[in-house]
């Protein structure tokens, strides 16, 4: 943050009246000259990104998941369903857009957030623009389609670099079979009965967002629901509505386990997406009128600040030990499973957290046509650890998503960098990374700093 300038500083107490009177007149002449300039450069970009929103809205016409939250003027999405412009037509304006982009770059005098503001819209086009070459037939490799959509590269990793992991959890998990099974079976002891969700939702969504509420501000009014719903590929999703308010899906396929509830809350409430989105609203789009922001294109450098920001302040907000307290004394108890467990349990699922870049490397291998989709299970279960049904619901989810994946484990480590390089105040960065425009490239270049 740009610390404020104090204007009654000793210069100015020193000075005569005369000089005063001087400085005062050159200030007022000063900003008469800075202002209309000021007001046009907003004026031009609040232009231009009117024109980016009403691209996005053209993109969800023809892809169902693009446009992930909408809550700009409703007539441009009435306007945007009415028109259903082809793919060629929004390429087409897409690039004219860039071009005016090009023209209107701030200088490099401007304040931080205008060059944040350009930067950031200037990238999210380019994956706008990505997004319609694919729908048009574009066929990109993995790490090119994540690099053009997400801002990111995951690195690759080979069999060998779960060796280790996949080693020490055999000594933790000793017995016959395949180690998968055995972590499945170990696992079931843990899963939150299905008449006790809802009690343990609740008490991790009060905990999780209490313990947020220490430390960031929100607007009054903010809340969200929680569904539960079934025959989805996710085990999770926040669809933000606008004015403070989330809808948060639960997909109660498959057995949820007591870690998720924690996790859940944390993700998709606070300090998570829902948390993300409201501060969004609140200061970019209400209290700057950045009229970009009023729309989500998910399949965007957004998600990977999104999902990485969300996955990140699961241990923002519940620290190890404090996590392991609390699932101990509240989340054990009421979803009446063995307090005592607890800590083992979180020691293998640290151990498989650790697998969680062999998920990225089962769908680069498959998206670049290297495996089919019953390898890409396989490689699931025997180095990530997911049991078949959920191998197949991951596929699924590669199917649908692509390369969003690397959003999660990706987005999280990058964001983890970039907050801890930026001192103690582990909440304080976290609420200004979370209120400001920022790139995912931009998070490992300013961490440098
Ligand atoms: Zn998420």
């Amino acid at each position: 943050m740009t610390p404020k300038i104090d204007v009654r500083g000793e210069p100015f107490r020193l000075a005569s009246r005369t000089r005063r009177v001087r400085a005062a007149l050159l200030c007022v002449s000063l900003l008469l000259l800075l202002v209309p300039a000021r007001a046009q450069d907003n004026n031009t970009m609040n232009t231009l990104a009117e024109r980016y929103v009403r691209l996005v809205l053209a993109v969800g016409q023809h892809d169902a998941d693009y446009v992930d939250a909408y809550y700009g003027p409703a007539e441009w999405r009435t306007e945007a369903e009415a028109q259903k412009l082809p793919l060629a037509e929004i390429a087409s304006r897409a690039s004219a857009l860039a071009q005016a982009m090009g023209a209107a770059k701030p200088p490099v005098t401007a304040d931080q957030m205008t060059q944040l503001r350009y930067e950031y819209l200037a990238r999210q086009l380019d994956a706008v623009r990505a997004r319609v070459s694919m729908l048009t037939g574009t066929k990109l490799r993995f790490d090119e389609e994540s690099k053009a959509l997400y801002d990111a590269v995951a690195p690759t990793h080979t069999e060998a670099d779960f060796a280790k992991v996949l080693a020490k959890l055999e000594t933790m998990l000793p017995g016959r079979g395949a180690l998968v099974d055995r972590y499945d079976e170990f696992r079931r002891s843990f899963i939150i009965p299905k008449d006790r969700l809802d009690p343990v939702f609740k008490a991790a969504i009060d905990a999780c967002r209490s313990r947020t509420l220490r430390h960031i501000m929100l607007p009054p009014g903010e809340s969200f629901i929680v569904e539960y719903v079934t025959g989805k590929s996710w085990s999770g999703y926040n669809w933000y509505q606008g004015n403070y308010r989330s809808l948060i899906q639960v997909n109660t396929d498959l057995p949820i386990y007591v870690d998720r509830a924690i996790d859940l809350a944390c993700h998709e409430g606070y300090p998570g997406h829902h948390v993300y989105n409201v501060l969004l609203e609140k200061n970019l789009l209400r209290d700057r009128g950045w009229i970009e922001f009023s729309v989500y294109p998910l399949f965007s450098p957004q998600s990977l600040i999104a999902e990485g920001t969300a996955n990140y302040g699961i241990e923002v907000a519940f620290p190890r030990a404090e996590r392991l307290e609390f699932e101990r004394r509240v989340l054990f108890p009421a979803a009446q499973l063995k307090s005592e467990m607890a800590a083992r349990y979180y020691q293998v699922l640290d151990l498989v957290e650790q697998l969680s870049y062999a998920g990225n490397e089962a769908a680069r291998r498959y998206i670049n046509g290297e495996i089919d989709a019953k390898g890409a299970a396989d490689w699931l279960e025997k180095y990530g650890m997911y049991s078949r049904p959920r191998a197949e619901q991951r596929v699924r989810f590669i199917d649908q998503y692509r390369s969003y994946v690397i959003n999660y484990n990706l987005g999280k480590d990058l964001v983890a960098g970039y907050i801890e390089s930026q001192g103690t105040d582990r909440w304080g960065a976290f609420a200004r990374l979370i209120s400001s425009p920022r790139l995912p490239s931009a998070l490992t270049v300013d961490a440098r700093r």
